[in-house]
């Protein structure tokens, strides 16, 4: 028998935790990705990292380049604030500390993460790969083919290629992605002290969630990292850290600098026809004109992102599907489960795959049947992926149907939504079973 080789479709989160993950297993493993270069694709916005993704990246990177992620991420939020519009706290909960490695919760850029998980894979990763379709052998492998003509064949698909995959559109052309109704404008604003004096101290030192009338909703995080802006690491930074970040060649290919991110979202109706077409300044000018009453500080971020970072994401999640027959070609992340953002999951579920799959092809190359492993990995990654995507869409407003964004209704679930959390946010006990929970479903799969 020759030795187990997996092809991914993807370079994004969860197909290099994999790739890492079987590597480092000694199981032969090539990632075909259709960017062009690492420094390619968007890439823009903050990532939450929790116990579960952390403990999937400490056990399929090789140790020192998990202490260079862990080392790249934007220091932690100290509070989680609920707010208006207007800019006033309905509720501030301060969060946990904690520097443990997996038991905590990270804020990643995007494209800080893709550099972490590219590097030191030139001999895993291709580049300016497009998938098209794959085809069964006789010998039981299977052939990838790409839209310049060539192919790769082996003996296990992994379809990482996110939520438009081709591959899930072959393999389950019956499951479906759709979208919910809700459009989000994505954007960063260089931290300065000009921007940095828009924020009062604790919505700068935390994650935001402005709720508003019609429906809106907006996400503040302000990412400050351990370099500055020519790449240098910051007076002040600890010796391992300082080194790793120094010697780390990703840094080259990574322009994240200190920015506030954020998210603005609203039912797809409220916003313009032909909104998904427009980039920079001109969707600057439609969360702008949608926005006439939010507090002069918080417009004035609108205003000062940099149009370069600004993009509209149409929200989507997929809809459960059956279990299917277990084959050569398996799928994980965002090609099998795509959620909303809404518990801030998507790529912790990518990553508990990654290392699900992981563990299962160990087992293949001790001696077990391939599509076994593959049937396990699918029995435990079906049911979780999917209880995510629901929890994710009952997450208020994230769904284009809920009473948030309906006239008239939308206006006294605003204000029950604010009683609550005033309530919450004053009575003590109140406050530390809030956090409690929030916590506890982050970390419950670590
Ligand atoms: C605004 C926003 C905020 C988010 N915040 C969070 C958060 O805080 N926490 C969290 O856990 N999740 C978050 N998510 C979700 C998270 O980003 C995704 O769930 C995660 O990236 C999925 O990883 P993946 O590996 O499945 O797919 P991706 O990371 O999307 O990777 C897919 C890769 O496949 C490649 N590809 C696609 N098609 C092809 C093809 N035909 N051929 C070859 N390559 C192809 C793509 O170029 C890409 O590199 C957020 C998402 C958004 C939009």
């Amino acid at each position: 028998m020759s030795p187990l080789h997996v092809i991914v479709i993807g370079a994004g989160t969860g197909g290099m935790c994999l790739a890492h993950g079987l590597r480092r297993a000694g199981i032969s493993v090539a990632v075909y990705e259709r960017d062009r270069t690492r420094a390619d694709g968007v890439h823009g916005y903050r990532v939450g990292i929790d116990p579960t993704g952390n403990q999937a990246l400490r056990e399929c990177l090789p140790p020192e380049l998990f202490d260079t992620y862990t080392a790249t991420c934007a220091r932690t939020p100290a509070h989680f604030n609920v707010l208006t519009e207007r800019r006033r706290t309905v509720a501030s909960f301060r969060l946990p500390e904690s520097t443990d490695p997996v038991h905590s919760e990270r804020s990643v850029s995007r494209m800080t993460l893709r550099q972490v998980l590219l590097t030191g894979m030139d001999d895993v990763v291709r580049f300016g790969k497009t998938f098209t379709h794959y085809e069964h052998g006789a010998d039981g492998t299977v052939t990838a083919f790409f839209d310049d003509g060539t192919s790769a064949t082996g003996d296990l698909l992994v379809a990482a290629d996110g939520t438009g995959s081709r591959v899930r559109r072959q393999y389950l052309p019956h499951a479906k992605v759709r979208d919910t109704g809700v459009i989000a404008v994505s954007a960063k604003v260089a931290v300065t002290p000009e921007t940095r004096a828009l924020l009062p101290e604790e919505v700068f030192n935390g994650i935001s969630a402005t709720f508003a009338p019609k429906g809106q909703f907006c996400i503040w995080h302000v990412m400050e990292f351990k370099w500055d802006r020519d790449g240098e690491v910051k007076h002040g930074v600890g010796g391992n850290d300082a080194e790793l970040i120094a010697r780390w060649p990703g840094l080259l290919y990574d322009n994240t600098r200190d920015y506030i991110n954020w998210g603005f979202s609203a039912s797809a109706r409220r916003f313009p026809p032909g909104v998904m077409d427009l980039r920079g300044e001109d969707l600057k000018r439609v969360v702008l004109d949608m926005t006439p009453n939010w507090h002069p500080d918080l417009r004035a971020l609108f205003r000062a992102a940099d149009p370069g970072s600004c993009f509209p994401i149409a929200i989507r999640t997929s809809e459960p599907v059956d279990p299917w027959d277990t084959t050569n070609v398996t799928l994980l992340g965002d090609a099998v489960h795509t959620m909303t953002p809404g518990r801030g999951v998507g790529a912790n579920t990518a990553l508990r795959d990654a290392m699900l799959l992981t563990r299962r092809l160990i087992t293949v190359r001790d001696g077990a049947p391939l599509l076994d492993a593959v049937a396990s990995y699918e029995a435990e990654m079906i049911p979780y992926g999917f209880a995510r995507v629901a929890d994710s869409l009952a997450q208020n407003g994230t769904n284009g149907d809920d009473l948030l964004h309906r006239p008239v209704v939308g206006r006294a679930v605003l204000a029950a939504n604010r009683t609550f959390f005033r309530a919450v946010g004053r009575v003590p006990a109140l406050r530390r079973r809030f956090v409690d929970a929030l916590v506890a479903y982050r970390a419950a799969d670590a």
